[in-house]
């Protein structure tokens, strides 16, 4: 991660396509559009890489999630399971659609813990959204354990593990739906895009309506299609789509590139004994995004942040503080401070959650370290940058 960093002539050749005829609009203009229709395009090309039956391209992975909980009929009343280490994108998503977002801890998975999860359903749960956060899976066989039990939709967040697999299948192809982002930083990047994808045809249906202003896309004049329900907005535009079709046929390029770049950072730091690896299900499918290790305290994991500072090595992070990612900085999501009023429903399920505390998660957070692996080092350079880690890690040890 991130695909731009690999931004060339491939991605240029399909804006110049789009460019040329200037049809920037994914649906109609057929005549102008000299056979362009890279939407369309890049919602097979994720079908066939994905090895899933529908791929509904969507403005961004947060709308994706708005388009998923929308089509698994999620409203006023629900309950949707989310983990407390994400991206702020889960909460918005749940609260756009008018249900309760229920936060839980996550596990040495980084990931939900499904322990926590069981404990946290109820009558009112109608999902749980497990994030697969930086590159690798959440323990996918026992949360469909649980939704298959209890009757709810998985809905896995796969943004930040786009091409991650778990037994043989592709991340976000498991449950339900599954959701990814191809925002400027994202494993592949379409600028601002994400898409949704799911093998039931139903669902398929109602998304590609429900993100096109509830367009049922019968016949050939867009101004006489029908509107069986409500929808909106969320189509991605040409533009946008042709940077993604460039970018989703270099996939396994990047996989690869950073599969062996994560490889060698990971055997160099297995040799330091206080280190310890997050947990990964299935490490054959991890996306290799990211290098996530723990310390054994909290107070050695921030001195090896600093370190990591005086030794000159970049991109790297310790989520406890951070505003975007980790539930103790959301305070406007504890406060509940929107723009607009909220449902008694949602105001009294997460009245407590200012007062909750995530001992567990916390645990895991605080001694984590989550390094990016880039796509743009030489060999040369992730060798250097393992053995620097390695001396700055041992010496605070
Ligand atoms: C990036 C991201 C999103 C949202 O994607 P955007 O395309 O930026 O809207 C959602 N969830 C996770 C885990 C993400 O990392």
């Amino acid at each position: 991660m991130p695909g731009f960093e690999l931004f060339g002539e491939a991605e240029r050749k399909e804006v110049l396509d789009v460019l040329d005829t200037g049809v920037l609009m994914r649906y109609g203009f057929d005549g102008m559009r000299n056979g362009h229709w890279k939407a369309k395009e890049l919602e097979k090309e994720l079908q066939n890489k994905l090895k899933v039956k529908h791929a509904q391209l969507t403005t961004s992975g947060t709308t994706a999630l708005n388009v998923a909980l929308a089509v698994l009929g999620v409203g006023s009343g629900d309950e949707v399971i989310m983990p407390t280490f994400t991206f702020v994108a889960s909460f918005e998503s749940i609260i756009n659609a008018g249900a309760t977002p229920v936060l839980v801890d996550i596990d040495d998975t980084l990931t939900l813990d499904p322990k926590a999860v069981e404990a946290a359903i109820t009558k009112k749960t109608k999902v749980i959204m497990p994030v697969h956060m930086c590159g690798s899976m959440a323990d996918l066989d026992a949360l469909k354990a649980l939704c298959d039990k209890h009757n709810i939709f998985l809905l896995e967040d796969a943004c930040q593990a786009y091409a991650g697999t778990y037994k043989g299948k592709a991340l976000g192809t498991i449950g339900d739906v599954g959701c990814y982002s191809f925002d400027y930083v994202k494993t592949i990047t379409c600028g601002e895009g994400g898409a949704l994808v799911t093998n039931k045809s139903d669902l398929a249906v109602n998304a590609d309506h429900y993100s096109d202003h509830g367009h049922d896309h019968v016949g050939n004049d867009r101004g006489a299609e029908g509107h069986p329900f409500i929808g909106y907005n969320y189509r991605i535009s040409e533009l946008n789509a042709a940077v993604g079709l460039a970018q989703v046929k270099r996939t396994d390029e990047f996989i690869s590139i950073q599969r062996k770049h994560k490889k060698i950072l990971k055997e160099a730091l297995s040799t330091v004994t206080d280190v310890s690896f997050r947990r990964i299900p299935d490490e054959e499918g991890d996306s290799a995004t990211f290098l996530s290790f723990f310390m054994p305290t909290a107070e050695l994991s921030n001195k090896v942040v600093k370190a990591f500072q005086e030794y000159g090595i970049d991109a790297y992070w310790n989520y406890f503080d951070n505003n975007w990612h980790y539930i103790r900085k959301w305070n406007h999501l504890k406060e509940l401070k929107t723009l607009f009023p909220l449902s008694a429903e949602i105001k009294k399920g997460m009245q407590d959650l200012k007062n909750m505390e995530f001992k567990q998660s916390d645990d895991y957070i605080s001694r984590n370290i989550s390094c990016l692996i880039k796509l743009s080092w030489t060999e040369e350079e992730v060798h250097e940058k393992a053995k620097k880690m390695v001396e700055a890690i041992k010496s605070v040890l």
